[in-house]
């Protein structure tokens, strides 16, 4: 401003508008450098705004790629996997089906197996033991005397089970030691859920023998309590005899084995066959004929004795033998015979019985005609004979034989018009005494005098079968009444089956582990082959 004092007022305008355009073109120029510098950050941060741009996609590109190999893989995973899956469904398939496979054959090679074995038993003449555990039922827990509450409970536990069908399991146990497990072996074993159905079906391959020739035993072996009148005869006979044949499946051997007879002489030419019945019971050593009857018809148990006929055979003279013509009227004689069974309560089982019954079923055929050529074996010329000769003969046979009550009224007494050729056959079905010992029963006086003498006969039965099976040259059979009744079926040439009764519980386990000793050395016993019967030839003159 102090170079404008004193120049005129267009000089001043002219630099003040020279003044105007050099700040005009000062700021302009500004403008353009802000421009130029902001055009230039700009550039910049494009280009690394692009550059940025251009890393993330390449990252996402880079982790996309990554990802869909990851996917890829995963899928190719589950495929594989998927695969492998397959792959085990069908191995497993393949297992299961060669598992089925196996298990059929084990099934064939076992049946198999057990048939040589037993042919096996045929041949040696062995006794067949089967073994039958019952189940724990309520009286096992009834409380014992001077026995603790902890000790009780264990008592009432399970000692003795069936581990296969072949095997039974005991674990002995005593307090203050580890328990032990022992098993034993038998042709068979049933568990405590197998029924009457089962056991029988297991018999009844025996009644076939039967009418084949071969003479058959089976007897019930056990302490009280264990189930043998149930396995011979039912549920509840002794108690009020309604073994009722509404309660088929309950039925025991007995009367199912009747039965199984009466069928299979159905299939034969009629009266061919005739079947007597006599019910024997041995008690303190003594027999009784439980079918015997006093002049008024009236059932009364006679005193008999055993005898060795000439020809080594024991036998019973005088003793009843009723023909039966079916089931039921076996059954009632049975019933009838049973309701004489002298049974006394002791502290093991309130309906225990103290005696052995003996029920006999004695089965005669006959076969007429010249052709004695015949084998047993030939059926269809037997049948030939049988029917032949079946029209008239055998009903006079049991005209004559209804009254009759002694084995020596056979057919031999008969009048007979042409040659016949007959056999008898024997089913023995033996429901014998408890087997415990004395002092577990807690019994005194009369009933210690019938322990003492069930266990006598027990031992003398063992004894028979140690003498046997040591081959010795004296078997001791009339050491007591029981063993020279069964004489020919323990010693003789009848299959023999044992049919072992045990209670499973822990406190009757010294009197399991009894029953089992003497089902095992019943095993071992061999009495030579077992024999067919073979007709024998009779006539009028004979
Ligand atoms: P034992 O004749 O050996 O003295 P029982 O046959 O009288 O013994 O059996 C004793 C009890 O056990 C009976 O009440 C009987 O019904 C029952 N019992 C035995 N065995 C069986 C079983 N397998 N299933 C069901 N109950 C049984
Ligand atoms: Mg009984």
């Amino acid at each position: 401003y102090q170079g404008l004092a004193g120049r005129s007022t267009n000089e001043v305008l002219q630099l003040y508008a020279a003044h105007g355009q050099q700040m005009k073109f000062q700021r302009s120029s500004i403008v353009t450098q802000l421009h130029g510098a902001i055009k230039k950050r700009l550039k910049q941060d494009l280009k690394s705004l692009r550059s940025f741009a251009l890393e993330l996609s390449k990252d996402f590109q880079r982790q996309s790629k990554t990802c869909l190999y990851q996917v890829l893989a995963a899928v190719q995973g589950i495929q594989l996997q998927n695969e492998a899956m397959q792959m085990f469904q069908i191995k497993a398939f393949d297992l299961e089906q060669s598992l089925q496979e196996v298990t059929e054959r084990y099934e064939k090679e076992k049946q198999k197996r057990k048939a040589l074995h037993n042919s096996l038993i045929e041949l040696r003449g062995n006794i067949r033991v089967h073994c039958r555990i019952r189940p724990l039922l309520p009286f096992d827990d009834a409380a014992g005397h001077s026995v603790s509450q902890d000790r009780q409970r264990n008592l009432s536990e399970k000692a003795a089970y069936a581990a296969d069908d072949e095997t039974v399991l005991v674990k002995c146990s005593r307090p203050g030691h580890a328990s032990v497990n022992k098993t034993f072996q038998f042709e068979r074993v049933y568990n405590d859920l197998e029924s009457q159905d089962a056991v029988f079906a297991d018999v009844a391959p025996l009644l076939t023998s039967l009418l084949d020739g071969y003479n058959v035993c089976i007897m019930a072996y056990g302490q009280t309590g264990s189930g043998k009148t149930y396995t011979m005869l039912g549920p509840q006979l002794e108690g009020n005899l309604a073994f009722a044949i509404e309660e088929e499946s309950e039925l025991g051997i007995i009367p199912r084995a009747t039965q199984e007879v009466f069928r299979l002489i159905s299939e034969k030419p009629p009266g061919s066959y005739w079947v007597e019945v006599s019910v024997v019971e041995v008690y303190n050593n003594e027999i009784f004929d439980l079918l015997a009857k006093d002049s008024y018809g009236k059932v009364l148990g006679v005193k008999r004795d055993v005898i060795t006929t000439r020809e080594g055979k024991s036998d019973v003279p005088l003793l009843t033998h009723e023909t039966v013509e079916n089931a039921s009227e076996f059954l009632l004689l049975v019933k009838k015979g049973l309701q004489l069974r002298v049974t006394h309560p002791t502290l093991v089982h309130a309906h225990s019985s103290r005696s052995h019954l003996v029920v006999t079923l004695t089965i005669t055929t006959v076969v007429f005609g010249d052709n004695f050529g015949t084998l047993w074996e030939d059926e269809q010329t037997s049948q030939k004979l049988n029917k032949e000769a079946s029209c008239t003969f055998p009903q006079k046979i049991r005209d004559s034989k209804s009254t009759s009550s002694s084995r020596a009224s056979s057919p031999v007494q008969l009048e007979a018009t042409e040659k016949m050729k007959q056999v008898k056959t024997r089913l023995q079905l033996v429901d014998l005494a408890g087997s415990e010992c004395v002092g577990m029963s807690g019994v005194t006086g009369a009933a210690l005098r019938e322990t003492s003498f069930i266990n006598r006969s027990l031992s003398a039965l063992a004894d028979v079968l140690g003498a046997i099976a040591e081959q010795r040259a004296h078997v001791p059979y009339r050491n007591s009444k029981l063993t020279h009744l069964l004489q020919d079926s323990v010693g003789g040439d009848a299959k023999l089956l044992v049919m072992l009764c045990i209670s499973p519980g822990q406190k009757y386990l010294t009197e399991s582990m009894q029953s089992l000793g003497f089902g095992t050395r019943a095993r071992q016993v061999q009495r030579g082959q077992v024999k067919k019967k073979t007709f024998s030839v009779l006539s009028k003159g004979k």
